[in-house]
C-alpha cells in the first residue's frame, strides 16, 4: 500500500516530483516524516529508514530512476537511540580486531562515524555489522580507515562539520533550492574570463558565465608577487558579484590554486566549494600555514582562521566521475590528474548538451610512483583550458629512471663529501614522491643509508594521504588496504617537531637529508636549515619542483650568491651562498612539454578550441602556437582580465 507522506508539502517544483515519485514507490510503513534538499541530494528522513537501507534496498534505486535525483536515506530523529546507548551497541556489535579508534556521531544528519583500522572486519559480510548497527540503533552508520600516521588536520576538519553540523544543514538545504531553482534565461552564452594565472604562474582564477549562472574555478594567491594586489586574482571585476556567484570549483590545494577562497567568504560569499574529499583537508592545512608563515613574517594576513572555518563550512567533498549538479544549468565532475593527492581535471557540462569545458588545472599525463596519469576521455568536451607550467621546447623530463639515477648520485657524492642535502619541497605532494624514492633505493642498498629528517608539516601531509588510499596509485593503494604497510614509514625516517629535533638534523659533520616546506622558500623551516647550512660548500640545496618567478627558490637557482635575512632576533643578516645549488625537473608533478601535447592530441573526444593558462609568458604563447601548428586546433593564450565567448 502507498500514500503520499502526511503533512509534506512544498512549493518547489523538484521537491514535489519527488513527493509524487514517494507516493507511488514507498510503503507506508517507511512512515516518512522529512523531504529536503541536501546540496543537490534530496533527504528522505523516515521513522522506520531500515525497511529502505535493508529489507528493500531497491525501492530507492526506482524513485531515483524516476527523479533522476540521488537520494540519501536518514532516520528520524525521535527514533534514535542516545548517544551513549548507541556507542554501547556498536562497541558491541562490532568485532575487537576491526581496531575501532574513533567513533563520532552527527545528530544533524542521524550519522555515526565510525574510524577503525580494519574496515573490512568493520562492515562485516555483505554489511552485516552495519545493518545490525541501523537495526539497533537507528543511527546510520559510516565507517571510515583510521589513517596509518594520524593528521590533526583531518580531525580539525571533522571537528568543525559536527559543530557546525546545523549550519551546514541550513546551508545545504538552501543551496538545493539554489541549484534548482527554475531556470530564469535560456539561451545559449558560455563566456570565460580570465582572472588570473594566465600568461603567469599563480593566482589561477577562472569565472565561467551562462545567462544564467556563475562558477568560479580555482581562487589562489601568487606567492612570487612583491606588491599586495598582485598577490590575488582580479576579482574587482565590475562583472563579478559575490552574492551572486552559484560556486566555486577547486582543483587541488596548492596555494596557487586555492589560497584566496577564504578571502571570498571574508567579503561576503557564502555559496559552495566543490573539491575532491583530500582537497578539504590539504587546502585547510596550506591556508593555515600561509596565515602562519605571513604573521611571522611581520603582514597582516589577507583573511584569519574565521574564515578558513567558513570555508570548510561550506566545502563539499566530491569523488572522482560522479556527476553533480551545481547550478540550474551546470554539471560537474571531477577526474584524477595526477598532480598531487586530490588533485582534480575538472569537465562541465553546460545546458543540456549544449557545450563542456575540460579545465585541466596542474596535471601530470604519466605514471608517478604516487599517482596514475591524468584522466584524458570525457563524455564531451568542446573546450580545453590547459596549464603550461613546463610549455617551452626545452622543458622536456628526462625519463624516470635516469631523474633517479641523477638524484641518488647528488645525494651519494654529497656525502662523500660530509655534507647534508637540504630539499625545500611544498608540504603536499614532491615531499611524498621523494620520501617513497629516498625508501626504495635505500632498501636496495643504492643510496647511502643516512637519516632523513621531515619537518611536521611534510608528516602531516603525509597523514593526508594515507587516510585517502583510493586516490594513490594502484601499487600504493594495494599496500595500505591489501598488505596493511605504511608505504610512507621507513627506518631513516625521523620527524622533527620541535627546535631540539631540528638542532640534531643540523649537528655538524653527519651526512643527512632534510625535507622541509616552503618549496620555493618563501618561508617556513627551511629558511633556517638554509641560514645554518648556505655558508658550508659541502652542503647541497636541491630544489626538485618548479620555482616560481619572484621567490627565493629562483633566485637562487638562478645563481643568487649573497642572500639578506633575518636573523633569530630579526635583525637583516647577509648569507654568502657556498653550497652546491642543484635542481632536478624530472620529479615534477607537472606534464613536461611532450606530455602537454600528448594529451591535447589524445584527448578523447578532440577538444575545438584550447586555451593555454598557467605558464611564464614566453612559454604559454609558445605551447598555443604549437597546438595551432602542429594539432591544428585553434589556440590562444589570453592574458588576465581578457574574456573569451565560447558559444
Ligand atoms: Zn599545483
Amino acid at each position: 500500500m502507498t500514500s503520499t507522506p502526511k503533512g509534506l508539502q512544498t512549493t518547489n517544483s523538484i521537491l514535489g516530483k519527488v513527493m509524487e515519485a514517494l507516493a507511488t514507490f514507498i510503503p507506508s510503513d517507511v512512515e516518512v516524516t522529512r523531504v529536503q534538499f541536501e546540496g543537490a541530494k534530496i533527504a528522505l528522513y523516515a521513522r522506520k529508514p531500515e525497511i529502505l537501507l535493508i529489507d528493500k534496498p531497491y525501492i530507492v534505486p526506482s524513485v531515483v530512476n524516476s527523479i533522476r535525483k540521488r537520494i540519501v536515506v536518514r532516520s528520524d530523529p525521535s527514533v534514535r537511540r542516545s548517544e551513549a546507548d548507541a556507542e554501547r551497541l556498536i562497541r558491541s556489535i562490532l568485532p575487537k580486531e576491526a581496531g575501532i579508534t574513533n567513533i563520532v556521531f552527527d545528530p544533524t544528519l542521524g550519522e555515526v562515524v565510525i574510524e577503525a583500522k580494519n574496515v573490512g572486519l568493520a562492515v562485516g559480510k555483505d554489511g552485516s555489522n552495519l545493518n545490525r548497527i541501523i537495526q539497533e540503533t537507528k543511527w546510520i552508520p559510516r565507517v571510515l580507515r583510521s589513517p596509518q600516521i594520524s593528521s590533526r588536520t583531518i580531525t580539525q576538519v571533522r571537528q568543525v562539520l559536527y559543530s557546525e553540523s546545523k549550519e551546514r544543514e541550513r546551508f545545504l538545504r538552501s543551496l538545493g533550492e539554489a541549484i534548482f531553482r527554475p531556470l530564469t534565461f535560456e539561451g545559449n552564452e558560455v563566456i570565460t574570463r580570465f582572472l588570473g594565472g594566465f600568461r603567469e604562474v599563480g593566482r589561477s582564477c577562472i569565472l565561467v558565465e551562462t545567462r544564467e549562472s556563475k562558477v568560479m574555478l580555482d581562487c589562489g594567491i601568487n606567492p612570487g608577487a612583491s606588491r599586495f594586489p598582485e598577490m590575488f586574482p582580479r576579482l574587482d571585476i565590475d562583472e563579478l558579484d559575490l552574492s551572486d556567484l552559484d560556486a566555486v570549483v577547486v582543483s587541488h590545494g596548492h596555494l596557487d590554486h586555492c589560497g584566496a577562497i577564504p578571502f571570498l567568504y571574508k567579503y561576503g560569499y557564502d555559496g559552495p566549494i566543490y573539491c575532491s574529499e583530500p582537497t578539504l583537508p590539504i587546502m585547510t592545512l596550506v591556508q593555515l600555514d600561509f596565515l602562519d608563515v605571513m604573521t611571522k613574517n611581520g603582514y597582516i594576513p589577507p583573511y584569519d582562521q574565521k574564515d578558513v572555518r567558513s570555508m570548510i563550512v561550506h566545502t563539499i567533498p566530491i569523488r572522482y566521475g560522479y556527476v553533480v549538479d551545481i547550478a540550474p544549468d551546470i554539471k560537474l565532475t571531477l577526474w584524477n590528474a595526477g598532480h598531487i593527492l586530490g588533485s582534480s581535471i575538472v569537465h562541465l557540462h553546460i545546458g543540456e548538451g549544449l557545450f563542456n569545458i575540460v579545465y585541466t588545472g596542474d596535471f601530470k599525463y604519466g605514471k608517478t610512483m604516487l599517482f596514475e596519469p591524468a584522466h584524458a576521455s570525457f563524455p564531451r568536451a568542446e573546450s580545453l583550458i590547459i596549464e603550461s607550467t613546463y610549455g617551452a621546447p626545452k622543458d622536456l623530463m628526462a625519463p624516470r629512471t635516469e631523474v633517479e639515477a641523477s638524484f641518488v648520485n647528488i645525494v651519494n657524492s654529497c656525502v662523500e663529501k660530509g655534507g647534508k642535502v637540504l630539499i625545500p619541497t611544498p608540504a603536499i605532494g614532491r615531499a611524498q614522491e621523494i620520501l617513497m624514492v629516498v625508501n626504495e633505493y635505500m632498501e636496495s642498498g643504492k643510496l647511502e643509508k643516512i637519516p632523513v629528517y621531515i619537518e611536521g608539516m611534510v608528516n602531516e601531509a603525509t597523514g593526508i594521504h594515507t587516510a585517502y588510499p583510493e586516490y594513490l596509485s594502484r601499487d600504493i593503494r594495494d599496500k595500505i588496504l591489501h598488505e596493511n604497510v605504511n608505504p610512507f614509514k621507513s627506518e631513516w625516517f625521523i620527524v622533527v617537531n620541535d627546535a631540539s629535533d631540528r638542532e640534531e638534523a643540523l649537528a655538524p659533520n653527519r651526512p643527512a637529508i632534510i625535507i622541509a616546506t616552503s618549496g620555493m622558500m618563501e618561508g617556513g623551516p627551511v629558511i633556517e636549515y638554509f641560514k645554518n647550512l648556505c655558508e658550508d660548500p659541502r652542503n647541497t640545496l636541491l630544489f626538485v619542483s618548479y620555482q616560481v618567478e619572484g621567490t627565493l627558490g629562483r633566485k637562487l637557482k638562478n645563481g643568487l650568491k649573497e642572500v639578506t635575512l633575518p636573523d633569530e632576533y630579526g635583525k637583516m643578516q647577509l648569507y654568502q651562498v657556498k653550497m652546491e645549488v642543484l635542481s632536478i625537473e624530472g620529479f615534477s608533478g607537472h606534464s613536461d612539454r611532450r606530455q602537454l601535447l600528448r594529451y591535447v592530441g589524445g584527448m578523447k573526444p578532440k577538444p575545438r578550441r584550447v586555451v593555454v593558462c598557467h605558464g611564464e609568458e614566453s612559454k604559454a604563447i609558445n605551447l598555443a602556437s604549437t597546438i595551432n601548428r602542429m594539432l591544428k586546433i585553434e589556440a590562444s593564450s589570453p592574458i588576465n582580465l581578457e574574456a573569451l565567448r565560447f558559444i
